[in-house]
């Protein structure tokens, strides 16, 4: 799960590391209170507005702006908030902005004084330990420096046994070109980071960029935090820091019957038990000429209720040229889901688009009896092989 910059900040200063001081505004008089606020407490001469989205490159995208004045403040927020921010990582849609980031301004007396480094700390699942990937060259695009210049890009590997050592802090701040005071810093830096990562749960931080500041102190500026789903049970106060506006919203509707659903690009919607088998159905459907236009597990239970609701979901997309069924019964029966799948498209009414149902394991038989009887506009296959030609034949129509 995904959270905005500044609850990623809140959670990292919890923990010790240095950020980047903000509060959050929803409208520009909002903002303007912030701005007096954060120099009461921190003494800044000016401010960056920081549009709060789920993506980076808002720099880039115009999300990202210095106010050398209350009155800039104001203008620049009320240019942000509301706006529909694109940026590489949004798509061209872009995402609509419903509130920014007031920061402290910390390239002073001027970003040439400064330094940006990039730090993140994620899983290796090759060695299956946790890594702290890190550059000289931060506050760019980390993909382009891995490209150009990948010797610029260290890794430092921690022992779960050991936990980060001291030896391996104070190797990131010498590679790092560090020294004095900013090594000192850095060390505590990357300590209370990964104390962080450790502790919470996380799936990933980014840290780009990480700023020395002119007199020498090391902090976050930005922050990408990336929590594991699976772990957020054990984090509710983490879990209420969910916005589900920045998430899909069709996504979020599937996960609410508890469908695990994505949304994808392609023309062919697919319905499938098993991700496993989910992720083959959409290879089969590349083969046939197709594109999925979604990945979608029903689960184990691939009951009425469930296939209609899920449904429901694929056909929210107007791509969808075509509906791929693909359901193994082993627990559940194969004609029970094929009842299952006559009774959704009964209720749902006439469903626009053809219907190919490919369903094996127990019962295979009696259930492409129920489809083939069922008078519907529903092709059944029970072989793979047979659904995808199936898929490509109404394709060409
Ligand atoms: P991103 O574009 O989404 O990655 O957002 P960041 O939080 O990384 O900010 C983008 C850029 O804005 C940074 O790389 C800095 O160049 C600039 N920036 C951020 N904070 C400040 C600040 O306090 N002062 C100045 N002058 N520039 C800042
Ligand atoms: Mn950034």
């Amino acid at each position: 799960m995904n959270i905005h910059e500044h609850q990623g900040k809140e959670i990292l200063k919890s923990f010790g590391v240095a950020i980047q001081e903000g509060i959050v505004a929803n409208t520009s008089d909002e903002a303007v209170s912030a701005a007096k606020k954060l120099t009461e407490e921190t003494g800044t001469q000016w401010w960056v507005v920081k549009a709060q989205i789920h993506a980076g490159g808002r720099g880039k995208g115009g999300g990202v702006k210095l106010a050398k004045s209350l009155e800039e403040v104001k203008e620049k927020s009320g240019e942000i908030i509301g706006m529909q921010l694109v940026t590489p990582q949004t798509g061209a849609a872009g995402k609509k902005v419903h509130k920014v980031l007031v920061a402290q301004d910390v390239y002073y007396p001027g970003p040439s004084e400064t330094s940006e480094f990039y730090m993140s700390v994620l899983l290796n699942r090759q060695s299956g330990r946790n890594i702290i990937m890190y550059s000289t060259e931060g506050g760019m695009d980390i993909e382009e420096v891995a490209e150009k210049t990948p010797e610029l890009i260290y890794k430092e590997e921690v022992d779960p046994k050991t936990g980060l050592l001291p030896f391996q802090a104070r190797k990131i701040a010498f590679n790092l070109g560090l020294s004095g005071t900013a090594f000192k810093e850095m060390t505590r830096f990357v300590t209370s980071l990964y104390k962080a990562y450790d502790t919470i749960d996380a799936a990933l931080f980014e840290i780009n960029p990480v700023l020395k500041t002119s007199d020498d102190k090391i902090i976050a500026v930005d922050s990408k935090v990336d929590l594991d789903e699976n772990a957020l049970y054990r984090h509710p106060d983490y879990a209420a820091m969910r916005d589900v506006r920045e998430e899909d919203q069709t996504e979020v509707e599937a996960g609410e019957y508890n469908l695990n659903y994505v949304k994808l690009d392609g023309n062919v919607g697919c319905m499938v038990n098993g991700a496993g088998l989910a992720m083959a159905t959409m290879d089969i459907i590349k083969l046939a000429g197709g594109d999925p236009a979604n990945f979608l597990d029903v689960g184990g239970t691939a009951n009425a209720a469930r296939v209609e609701q899920a449904f429901r979901i694929i056909l929210k997309d107007p791509n969808v040229k075509a509906i791929l069924v693909n359901i193994f019964g082993g627990i559940v029966r194969c004609d029970r889901v094929a009842q299952g799948i006559v009774d959704a498209y009964k209720s749902i009414g006439e469903i626009p688009v053809p219907i190919i149902v490919r369903l094996q394991g127990t019962n295979a038989e009696e259930a492409k009896k129920i489809i083939d009887d069922s008078g519907l506009k529903v092709y059944s296959a029970i072989l793979l092989k047979e659904a995808a030609d199936l898929v490509a034949e109404v394709l060409k129509k």
